[in-house]
């Protein structure tokens, strides 16, 4: 008789039950005690399903362990011994696929100077410094950008504005949205509009204008005082805690119609992440706030080593752990990330592609080039066209042949892959030099998380269904990386 065999999937525990992340489905599956019985038996020896049945039949009926095995082979947790293994295959996504977000850069200057920013700091991959590009983005080139979007979407578009410091162009941000409001419902879309900003030059118009035009806000701030001041300085070297502080609070207190979220940058130096969260929502007021380690190559100071990860991992479970007893009691609890991977998971999302870089986001550069993403805004390199000539399928397609997870040998066998698949392109390219190479340097931490959120939603499954149930309901927010 053909022997049953183990599938890949990862166990995890949660709320006294055990479970399954079946990693080719990305589903999760509820152990009972029978599953969890024949699952041990096929798991420690291939044999045949009478051979499970007499393995367990001082525990259960022969009946009872076929309906199991009958389960598990529909669910794909276990499977016949000649069969293929579920490894993903190269199946490339339709096109061309709906364009969902655009991220403007609409300058690629700041008026600060933070030592680990990718457009300034050493890392960067291109010199808006010296270079050729245009310093803040015209009027005509936003307009341009608004159409692109609007031909390429679907029936909803995101615009997305970021820079540099994306105020400093408050004029064509301004002129941009009221065109893209009156062009969006003349093609018969819908269209939302967010910001990325380090609030230093936040006044009280901008956050009215803000408000009225209910577009949402992202800052970027990296906890209390010390923490803010030890990398988000001016040029001069001042920090800009002090400033901004209070300009955030007065936008949180006028600006009510979406909830406002902080965008914290991990480094080596600035890792006491429950200090942070607690600082952001109990003393600013940050309705969400989200962590994001450092993008930089290995070399730099302030770099997140192996050690690094590790304390960053055991501090995001604690928080992740403070967040499902919140939300089991019916209460509200700020930390995104653990949110953002519950929803994954929740949806079944299974990756070919890291995230939506190149397929559904694309970023445009100050002077109308079309990129991967607002990161590679401006880089030859990575150019998918440009907003008035449109986008080069052929660059896109080559593009996503390269970069599918069936070509990543390390992560085609991993069992985080669905949510992972290797890692923003970004990084890649700061660290290697190659956007097609995964991030295996945090796959540890990668792993670790996972295993955490999975137990979270398995808590959440059992003490607060409906919170997870909202996901179904809740249109998918695109995240931008910053
Ligand atoms: S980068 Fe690492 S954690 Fe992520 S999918 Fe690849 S092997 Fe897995
Ligand atoms: S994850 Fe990385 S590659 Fe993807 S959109 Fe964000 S910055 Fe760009």
């Amino acid at each position: 008789m053909i022997a049953l065999v183990a599938r890949e999937c990862h166990h995890f525990s949660a709320a006294g039950r055990d479970y399954l992340y079946l990693v080719p489905s990305a589903a999760v599956f509820a152990l009972d005690d029978v599953t969890s019985a024949v699952l041990r038996v096929v798991g420690e020896r291939r044999q045949p399903e009478d051979g499970v049945a007499s393995a367990l039949a001082d525990r259960f009926d022969a009946g009872v362990v076929h309906a199991a095995i009958a389960e598990l082979l529909a669910a794909r947790a276990i499977g016949y011994e000649h069969e293929p293994d579920d490894a993903p295959v190269r199946v490339l996504p339709m096109m061309p696929f709906p364009l969902n977000t655009m991220v403007l850069n609409v300058t690629n200057q700041c008026n600060l100077a933070c030592t680990y920013c990718y457009e300034y700091g050493e890392d960067k991959i291109v010199d808006t410094a010296h270079g050729r590009q245009a310093k803040f983005m015209a009027e005509q080139t936003a307009r341009d950008s608004v159409e692109f979007l609007l031909r390429e979407s679907g029936a909803v578009a995101h615009l997305t504005f970021f820079g540099g410091e994306t105020l400093l162009n408050f004029p064509v941000l301004q002129s941009t949205i009221a065109y893209a409001r009156r062009r969006a419902a003349e093609a018969g879309k819908t269209i939302d509009f967010s910001l990325t900003t380090n609030a230093t030059l936040l006044r009280p118009d901008i956050i009215e204008f803000l408000a009225d035009n209910d577009v949402g806000v992202t800052v970027s701030i990296d906890g209390p005082r010390e923490m803010q001041d030890r990398f988000r300085v001016f040029h001069n070297g001042a920090g800009s805690y002090d400033v901004v502080a209070p300009k955030i609070k007065d936008l949180l207190r006028r600006h009510r119609t979406r909830p406002i979220g902080a965008r914290v940058t991990l480094t080596s130096d600035t890792l006491d992440i429950r200090r942070i969260y607690e600082h952001l929502t109990e003393e600013i007021g940050f309705w969400e706030v989200g962590f994001a380690p450092v993008t930089t190559s290995p070399g730099q100071q302030y770099a997140i080593g192996e050690r690094g990860f590790d304390r960053m991992l055991d501090q995001f479970r604690a928080l992740a752990h403070d967040f499902a007893g919140s939300v089991a009691a019916n209460r509200h609890h700020g930390f995104s990330n653990v949110k953002d991977t519950l929803e994954e998971i929740h949806k079944g999302v299974s990756k070919a592609y890291p995230c939506g870089a190149g397929l559904g986001l694309l970023g445009v550069s100050t002077d109308g080039d079309v990129a991967l993403c607002h990161r590679f805004a401006g880089s030859d390199a990575h150019k998918f066209g440009t907003v008035a000539g449109g986008i080069d399928r052929g660059a896109q397609a080559a593009f996503l042949e390269r970069h599918h997870i069936a070509d990543k040998t390390d992560c085609r066998t991993c069992w985080a892959r669905p949510l992972c698949s290797g890692g923003c392109y970004h990084e890649a390219y700061v660290r290697h030099g190659d956007t097609t190479r995964p991030n295996l340097h945090y796959c540890e931490w990668i792993r670790g998380w996972t295993h955490t959120c999975l137990e979270i939603y398995g808590e959440l499954a059992e003490r607060n269904p409906e919170f997870l149930a909202r996901f179904d309901r809740e249109e998918t927010k695109t995240e931008v990386a910053v």
